[in-house]
């Protein structure tokens, strides 16, 4: 039985005040802390607020986590942070991949999957993201993409694979408020595992395959009941305590 995993996205979004007045509120809530007994919770923020971030959830249950690393352990990359860097600041969690990296960075499939190898080096959890554009939804290369970004990440992390975990957000989801069905997403999902499951059988069984794009409480349960389905990348949601914690509710 694979645990249920619910990460926030905060994207480029945060201030210290409003960072700290959403987190006391996640923190006062008696239902949501309870809600989360056996659920891996997760906030991915900017790296400027990770002290802080890191400083407020320390004595809960919820994981700090970071958006992106370098593919680098140091050296002259300027701009870059590293995966030990981020282990300083308590980071259990990095994003890689994800598909504003990939599109606002040109971030290809090698590049994730030595940004995912980085973060296994530093023992810090990737989550990798794989997903297809609207205009590959539409002429039915879904999986063919997603299959070959994930095989990307399996080519360089050999018998890693069980210590990651995956994100399957279509882009055309992403801030859009459209959804696939559950099924449509189950699909992908299973095919993403049946992957994993050539490459490592009990690997398969492990890995925790998120689905991300405009989950909200109100499409949560009938997307995280699907048996595919571990968990959500959730961004808009994750920035309003409210949605949040009526999302983590609904799981
Ligand atoms: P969204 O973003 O929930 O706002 O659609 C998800 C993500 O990009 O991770």
């Amino acid at each position: 039985m694979r645990p249920l995993t619910i990460i926030g996205n905060w994207k480029m979004n945060g201030s210290l005040a409003a960072n700290q007045q959403l987190i006391e509120e996640l923190l006062s809530s008696k239902d949501f802390l309870a809600n989360l007994q056996g659920v891996r919770t997760g906030l991915c923020v900017p790296y400027p607020y990770l002290s802080q971030v890191s400083q407020l959830l320390a004595k809960s249950s919820i994981a700090c986590g970071a958006q992106d690393v370098s593919d680098h352990p140091n050296g002259a990359y300027t701009g870059d942070v590293s995966a030990k860097m981020l282990q300083d600041f308590a980071c259990q969690y990095v994003i890689v991949g994800h598909s504003e990296r990939r599109q606002f960075h040109q971030e290809g499939d090698g590049l994730v999957a030595r940004k995912a190898k980085a973060c296994l080096q530093a023992n810090i959890t990737p989550i990798i993201c794989v997903g297809e554009t609207e205009a590959e939804h539409d002429d039915g290369k879904t999986l063919t993409v997603v299959r070959r970004q994930l095989q990307a990440v399996l080519d360089l992390l050999q018998g890693q694979i069980a210590s990651c975990v995956i994100a399957y957000e279509p882009v055309w989801a992403i801030g859009t408020g459209k959804v696939p069905t559950p099924a449509q997403a189950q699909d992908v999902h299973r095919e993403l595992r049946l992957q994993l499951a050539k490459f490592d059988d009990e690997a398969a069984s492990k890995v925790a395959i998120l689905y991300g794009g405009s989950l909200k409480p109100d499409n949560a349960k009938d997307l995280l009941a699907m048996p595919d389905i571990d968990g959500g990348l959730v961004g808009g949601a994750s920035l309003n305590a409210k949605d949040f914690l009526a999302l983590c509710q609904a799981c």
